[in-house]
């Protein structure tokens, strides 16, 4: 911890910098985890002393359960999202790829109802469990009164690993654009943004932060800058609690529930404390404004 650089000195390097070049939008999935809540905790905390304001999606389920977390994080600045209903829960999960439409709205419906009822705020901001989505989903968010996704895997393929073992959509832009309702990998007219979570083959996530280490993570941001200026970086609440003092769902790989544990905050302390020094600021997706898409947020290439 000692080598950090101090938040007031990020605060000042962050402030001297009219329009960042680069920019990290750090996000937060809620699966529905019983015991999982304390780890919502510490990140909200860990936000707080970076003065990073998160996106946080939250499933349904975790929402209608932990009403005042979800506020808490609404007061602190953060900006909320849903991720499904129950996410899976600890049965089945839930998959946008094989559901009707109806199924999905209803998803989507009701997981905003819990976000909302919650904070007081209706979610315009949605990640689908597991990055399993398709177009049928884009119209369900459309009707939803939704403006922005952030589910379309580019660039990432697990190799048997994590939970995207497909490639539909693995060509898609990786800066934000407008989705099109033909195919979610080309750009379209749709009222919705897509802000795909960063990859490199392998997810800009915690998981891999914890399994591959900090050099890896270091070469990936370094590929995944050369295709945008935006990294969109995801964690877990679960991921910073040990894991039998979680409810996982069945499916739950044994590997990711060993390495689950408080100290894994020094891991991203050490993460975002490399991305500030690449020039990286923190910001929202509704930062990507609507005349923005072609300018600060274009692709590199
Ligand atoms: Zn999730």
């Amino acid at each position: 911890m000692s080598n950090l650089i101090s938040p007031k000195a990020y605060n000042q390097q962050t402030a001297q910098v009219s329009r960042p070049a680069r920019l990290l939008h750090f996000t937060i999935d809620c699966d529905w985890v019983p015991g999982s809540e304390p780890g919502l905790q510490r990140l909200l905390d860990f936000a707080d002393r970076w003065q990073l304001k998160a996106t946080i999606f939250f499933a349904g389920r975790f929402a209608e359960s932990y009403p005042d977390l979800v506020h808490e994080c609404w007061r602190r600045g953060h900006e909320l999202g849903t991720h499904g209903w129950e996410h899976g829960g600890l049965e089945e999960d839930e998959d946008c790829r094989s559901a009707s439409y109806g199924q999905q709205r209803e998803w989507i419906r009701l997981a905003t109802e819990a976000v909302e009822k919650a904070s007081g705020v209706r979610p315009v901001v949605f990640r689908a469990p597991n990055l399993w989505i398709r177009e049928t989903t884009l119209r369900a968010l459309e009707d939803e009164g939704y403006r922005y996704d952030s589910s379309v895997p580019a660039w990432r393929f697990d190799c048997g690993f994590g939970r995207v073992h497909y490639l539909k959509y693995f060509r898609a832009p990786s800066a934000p654009y407008r989705l099109s309702s033909s195919h979610l990998r080309v750009q379209g007219n749709s009222s919705i943004v897509e802000m795909a979570p960063s990859a490199f083959l392998f997810p800009a996530n915690m998981t891999m932060l914890r399994v591959l280490g900090l050099p890896v993570a270091k070469w990936m941001v370094r590929r995944i800058s050369r295709r945008s200026k935006q990294l969109v970086f995801y964690c877990h609440p679960h991921e910073f609690v040990h894991a039998h003092r979680q409810s996982f769902p069945r499916n739950m790989s044994k590997w990711n529930m060993h390495g689950m544990r408080p100290e894994n905050l020094l891991l991203l302390d050490a993460f975002v404390q490399h991305l500030v020094e690449l020039g990286y600021s923190p910001a929202l997706f509704s930062d990507a404004r609507n005349d923005s898409l072609d300018s600060s947020y274009a692709g590199v290439l």
